[in-house]
């Protein structure tokens, strides 16, 4: 009983170290599609990635679907994009071909119901018939008095006739894996070093397969994870306990047991677990991609959470985190998700990937504003994006900062027209760069600026007093990107246009 036990003296066992492991690594994401996908998986899976890489091993994906209520094909596709959008793709799992291609635990039912078969006939593992409401009451009882839940272990040693009885009632028993109890699981932990976990912690005996015929995580995952020959397991620190439960049942099968690291839980700034219930959808890597972050930016801003490259450096590629990343280098303390410090990062690569790529990017925000793309020539639109960029934190936000150019007319804020439109400067400005435009060098933008300035000179007008009313004219705003790239790329007609349409406001 678990009150005794503090009494007893522990058996401490030394479950760690594997002895010899192929040199290739194999390790594995395994998410559970009843979710999006999460940053913090998505964290998980870069560093099986960078391990796999770094050690030439073999990154895997499968699917820990056995949870029939909440998993959802939705959220397969959803995290299967995620993980290819970040450029986490895998070498062997769903959709690629291979011995173990499709990994999805529904599809392996059978197989482990006859391990689980095995451990019974073993003695390590007994029928439970134990029903909900009795577990419920359990529970209740357990709490009442101020005690830790966990099972009992009541079914542990049923008599033959206690079962025909249950039997013959109806009831269909689970299966329950018996955990050792006094005993202490240790082992090495690739990050956080020395781990030891007293098993009195573990609930109970633990359902293996549910009355349904289902195995369970802690069950399937060892079950998965030998049969796919995983060397390295690598997850989140929420899994400690569940490795613990993982070695008994690794010993149980006498399996070999793979090295084990737990990378630290993600928090916010104010130090709350990073959770969809707490934070929403900025906890799904899918808000990220369809805001237009950059997928480099999530994946440098994720690396550098936990681990810190040997120069130091803040910014550097996958590839390169994938020559680099080994686990010692993983932090054992918890990695804080800043939202504005992932933004710092978008920003530097939206300024500085290849101006095809992020116009490529671009191109979906466009549509979606309703833009007529074809209005200007692939390089014009390639300029468009290329003069807005500087100032963007994320893609979504080129919209609003491009609309004028797609504008028939742009919108003149009212209050600029009063401002910047009236007065006898802004009409001369106006007309004399109209009366200039047969002359202006239209595919140099340095050169249409150069003209403006020329203009000015000429009519002794400087400063905003010149810029402004030419900014207004053709953006509707007097701020935005570079003058001379905005007259470039508009071209002689629509600024003949603009021109014309704020000269008349200027008259009125
Ligand atoms: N399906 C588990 C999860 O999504 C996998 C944990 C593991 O890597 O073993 O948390």
């Amino acid at each position: 009983m678990p009150s005794d036990q503090s009494h007893c003296q522990k058996r401490i066992t030394q479950v760690s170290t594997p002895s010899e492991k192929p040199a290739a690594p194999r390790v594995r994401i395994a998410p559970s599609p009843t979710g999006h996908l999460h940053v913090g998986t998505a964290r998980t899976a870069l560093y099986n990635y960078l391990y796999a890489k770094k050690h030439k091993g073999t990154f895997i994906l499968r699917l820990e679907d056995t949870d029939e209520e909440r998993s959802r094909e939705e959220y397969t596709d959803d995290i299967i994009d995620g993980l290819k959008w970040l450029g986490l793709t895998w070498d062997e799992g769903l959709g690629v071909g291979g011995p173990y291609a499709p990994y999805r635990q529904t599809e392996k039912i059978d197989h482990y119901n006859t391990i689980s078969n095995h451990l019974i006939a073993a003695g390590k593992a007994y029928l439970c018939y134990a029903t909900t409401e009795e577990l419920a009451a359990l529970k209740d009882e357990q709490r009442a008095a101020g005690q830790a839940v966990r099972y009992d272990n009541r079914s542990r040693n049923l008599s033959s006739q206690h079962k025909d009885e249950h039997e013959a009632a109806g009831r269909i028993p689970s299966v329950r894996f018996m955990v050792e109890e006094p005993r202490v699981v240790s082992w090495h932990d690739g990050i956080k070093g020395e781990i030891a976990i007293d098993t009195a912690d573990l609930g109970g005996d633990m359902v293996i397969v549910k009355s349904n015929g289902v195995a369970i995580y802690n069950f399937a995952v060892v079950v998965d994870d030998v049969d796919m020959k995983i060397t390295h397991v690598i997850r989140g620190e929420d899994h400690i306990h569940n490795t613990a439960k993982q070695i008994l049942i690794y010993e149980a099968l006498g399996y070999d047991l793979p090295h084990f690291a737990h990378a630290p839980l993600m928090f916010d700034i104010e130090r709350q677990k990073l959770s969809k219930r707490k934070h929403g959808e900025v906890v799904h890597v899918d808000y990220y991609r369809k805001r237009g972050y950059m997928p480099e930016a999530i994946i440098n801003y994720l690396t550098q959470m936990s681990w810190t490259h040997p120069e130091g450096k803040e910014i550097y590629s996958l590839e390169e985190a994938g020559q680099l990343f080994d686990l010692d280098k993983v932090s054992k303390s918890n990695a804080v998700f800043d939202v504005d410090r992932l933004n710092w990062f978008n920003g530097h690569y939206i300024r500085s990937l290849p101006i095809a790529l992020i116009t490529e990017r671009s191109l979906p925000f466009f549509t979606e504003a309703g833009f007529d793309v074809k209005a200007y020539s692939a390089e014009d639109i390639e300029r468009i994006v290329a003069t807005v960029r500087e100032g963007l934190v994320m893609l979504c936000e080129i919209g609003p900062a491009v609309k004028f150019f797609f504008d028939q007319h742009p919108t003149i804020e009212s209050e600029l027209k009063e401002s910047v439109l009236t007065g006898e400067n802004a009409r001369k400005v106006l007309s004399g760069l109209l009366s200039e435009l047969g002359t202006l060098p239209w595919a140099d933008h340095q050169g249409c600026k150069k003209a403006v300035d020329a203009i000015g000179k000429s009519i002794a007008i400087k400063g905003k007093e010149l810029y402004w009313p030419v900014r207004v004219a053709l953006t509707g705003t007097n701020h935005g990107p570079d003058l001379g790239s905005i007259i470039s790329i508009l071209g002689e007609k629509r600024v003949r246009e603009r021109l014309e349409v704020a000269l008349g406001l200027c008259s009125a």
